[in-house]
């Protein structure tokens, strides 16, 4: 059997990072960037107000008192947008609004507040000190400058900054591309009548959420019946290369019944530039596994038990394709924590099971049973306890490494 730590090593080896590329704003979100940004322009891109008031001369206003205010005249008007070069003459005044640009000769802007508000001429209550309420070019960033760094996940306010910037894209490393196929002649959609001896499939729709949760975009989902041709005309159709599929995620279909589709399928007929392994994991669940590429592309097949195929893409699949992504956190983050209760594992494999994790007293519960057809309880646990494959048995009260799932 082959440890978990290499079967990581295997899937990992095959998911590769995509080419960067330059993708428009609302579509780099989540996203690594792939260089370092260097600002185009400065911010603010002109000296502008920041207040609704007047441009003045800091000095025309040098006598204001409320009881005695200075009137100036009121030469220009201007708001937001305004893109004439304007001068301020002395002893005059510009009415100006919040981010429009302040005229030349002007040293600082007297707040509407502290004024009449006059549009002829404006009573001006209160001496205005030179560069106040003005925003200067450039004292947010300086043109050349870098801004944000290769490596750096794109954030709303990355994006802000980007659009502030003049920038329509961003060179990024651009998510994976994953094709879910589910296999299985017992499964029909949830939403259709079930026929006895049918269940719902569940594993596509589980699988790709997983994909989309691990910041990678999910191609299709499908779903094939335990027929060689079918499951092939489904591969075929939905990972032909104009979807630009990066990995193909099966499930079902790899353990060591009749009827194993997946492994039918990738037999010894398989064309030249394919090649899948099927081997056993020490682990459980998920020990039945495959990986290899379909006509050039990287394959994993898991095993179709709902929790297996989960916990499967959680060992297997996600940090790499996270990584691949440049990421952060490829891993779950993991922490010891203090079993509340005894539980038995079996010899010579490395179980997950799911488990609650109490963050505020460092304690950890397993949930429900270790059966891999148990959906309830995974979808109530926030962890997966990882037990050693030499561990047969762990007594209330040891440490034990939970993956923090939430
Ligand atoms: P297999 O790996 O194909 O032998 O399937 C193992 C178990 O998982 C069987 O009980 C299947 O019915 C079940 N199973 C396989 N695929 C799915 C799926 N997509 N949704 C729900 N159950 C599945
Ligand atoms: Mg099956």
């Amino acid at each position: 059997m082959r440890s978990v730590e290499e079967h990581q090593r295997v899937v990992a080896e095959l998911i590769r990072p995509r080419a960067a590329a330059s993708v428009p704003l609302e579509h780099a979100q989540g996203l690594a960037l792939a260089d370092d940004v260097v600002a185009p322009l400065s911010l603010p891109v002109f000296d502008n107000s920041a207040m609704d008031g007047y441009a003045v001369r800091a000095e025309d206003t040098a006598a204001a008192t409320p009881d005695h205010p200075i009137v100036l005249p009121v030469a220009e008007d201007i708001p937001a947008g305004r893109t004439e070069e304007l001068t301020l003459q002395p002893a005059t005044a510009h009415r100006i609004m919040t981010g429009a640009p302040v005229p030349a000769g002007a040293t600082a802007i007297v707040p509407v507040e502290a004024t009449d508000g006059g549009v002829a001429s404006v009573a001006i209550r209160q001496q205005a000190t030179a560069g106040k309420h003005i925003r200067l070019a450039g004292e947010d960033v300086t043109a050349g400058t870098t801004v944000l760094s290769k490596g750096q996940i794109v954030t709303p306010a990355t994006l802000g900054l980007a659009a502030a910037l003049g920038l329509a894209e961003l060179h990024v490393l651009p998510p994976q591309r994953v094709l879910v196929i589910s296999t299985g002649s017992e499964l029909v959609t949830p939403g259709t009548p079930l026929q006895p001896g049918q269940i719902y499939e569940s594993n596509s729709v589980m699988l790709a959420g997983a994909v989309r949760d691990a910041g990678a975009t999910v191609v299709a989902t499908a779903t094939a019946g335990d027929d060689v041709a079918q499951f092939r005309a489904i591969l075929d159709r939905h990972a032909a290369p104009e979807y630009h599929v990066d990995l193909i995620i099966t499930s079902g279909g790899v353990s060591a019944g009749a009827y194993e589709v997946v492994k039918d399928a990738f037999g010894p007929s398989g064309q030249a530039d394919e090649g899948v392994e099927f081997v056993k994991v020490a682990m459980q669940p998920g020990m039945p596994q495959g990986v290899g590429r379909v006509a050039g592309t990287p394959i994993v097949t898991l095993p179709g038990n709902p929790v297996s195929a989960l916990v499967s893409f959680e060992v297997f699949i996600r940090p790499p394709l996270r990584r691949a992504m440049g990421l952060p956190d490829p891993y779950r983050p993991h922490r010891a924590a203090v079993l509340t209760e005894t539980l038995t594992s079996p010899r010579g494999k490395r179980q997950f099971r799911r488990a609650v994790l109490n963050k505020e007293t460092g304690e950890v519960t397993s949930y429900g049973p270790p059966a891999s057809h148990h959906l309830r309880w995974l979808a109530l646990a926030n962890g997966l306890l990882d037990i050693p494959e030499d561990t047969v048995e762990v007594s209330a009260g040891t440490q034990l490494q939970v993956w923090d799932l939430t």
